[in-house]
């Protein structure tokens, strides 16, 4: 690309995934994004997803094409593995980050116990659990999501690092400093590719943090984005498309190389 992009960081649901659409897939899109990484770019997916529902969503729908590294769950980094499986973790970020995460979640316990009981009492939301706990929430819908948020806001104040992500009525506590931008930061430093030469697109809140400039020098975002979404595009001098999802990707992808 004329641009020098030499790392590509999409987000999954909303952005390559039109769910409800068909075809879910821009086949226009995928054969691009296959021509860069023959020519050398390399391809992260930064998803909310963790890595089995990642790869049940690729098998799903049936992608042609393969991601050279996955962020999953807005925090951990992946590469392909060397022995057996599809993915293992790249260096010890994830096993740093699991361990920050439940020194948060055990030093903010009464904060999260103020939230359960909003959620229980005050929404018919309901909670999350994986193999470490409570993990987040889904909720009836955006509007609900809108109220627990705004309590969370709230009794975060006396815990400022105890923080969270959302995308569309799904909410996944989390520690401040850890989200889609910093694990694509991490990736960068492991890759040497600096910021200057990095892409980035995404729909929703929790992509808000890779796309704000900070962490990619080229932000884009679908049509189909929030407008939260195009507003942090926007602002860091990226490229808001104007048709959506995977096609909307294409578009961003063309204007740079053009630009
Ligand atoms: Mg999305």
């Amino acid at each position: 690309m004329s641009s020098g992009i030499r790392l590509l960081s999409t987000d999954f649901d909303g952005t390559l995934v039109a769910h409800g659409s068909d075809p879910v897939l821009d086949l226009g899109c995928m054969e691009y994004i296959e021509k860069l990484q023959e020519n050398g770019v390399i391809w992260a997916i930064n998803t909310g997803r963790s890595v089995d529902l990642l790869e049940s969503g690729l098998t799903d729908f049936e992608f042609p094409i393969h991601p050279d590294f996955i962020l999953t769950s807005e925090r951990d980094v992946f590469r392909p593995s060397s022995n057996g499986g599809n993915w293992e973790p790249y260096g010890d970020w994830n096993e740093r980050v699991a361990r920050e995460h439940a020194e948060l979640f055990h030093s903010a316990k009464s904060v999260l116990a103020e939230v359960v009981d909003f959620v229980n009492q005050k929404t018919k939301a309901r909670l999350l659990y994986h193999t470490a706990g409570l993990e987040g929430l889904v909720a009836e819908s955006e509007e609900e999501l809108d109220r627990v948020t705004k309590f969370i806001d709230q009794a975060r104040e006396k815990q400022p690092k105890f923080h969270y992500q959302r995308n569309t009525v799904y909410l996944r506590f989390c520690h401040a400093d850890y989200h889609k931008g910093t694990a694509l930061a991490e990736l960068s430093r492991l890759l040497e590719i600096p910021r200057e030469e990095i892409f980035a697109a995404g729909d929703h809140h929790n992509d808000i943090s890779m796309l704000d400039g900070r962490f990619a020098q080229y932000p884009a975002c679908p049509a189909n984005a929030i407008p939260e979404v195009k507003e942090a595009v926007s602002s860091a001098g990226g490229y808001v498309a104007s048709k959506a999802y995977g096609a909307g990707l294409h578009e961003a992808l063309l204007h740079f190389a053009e630009s």
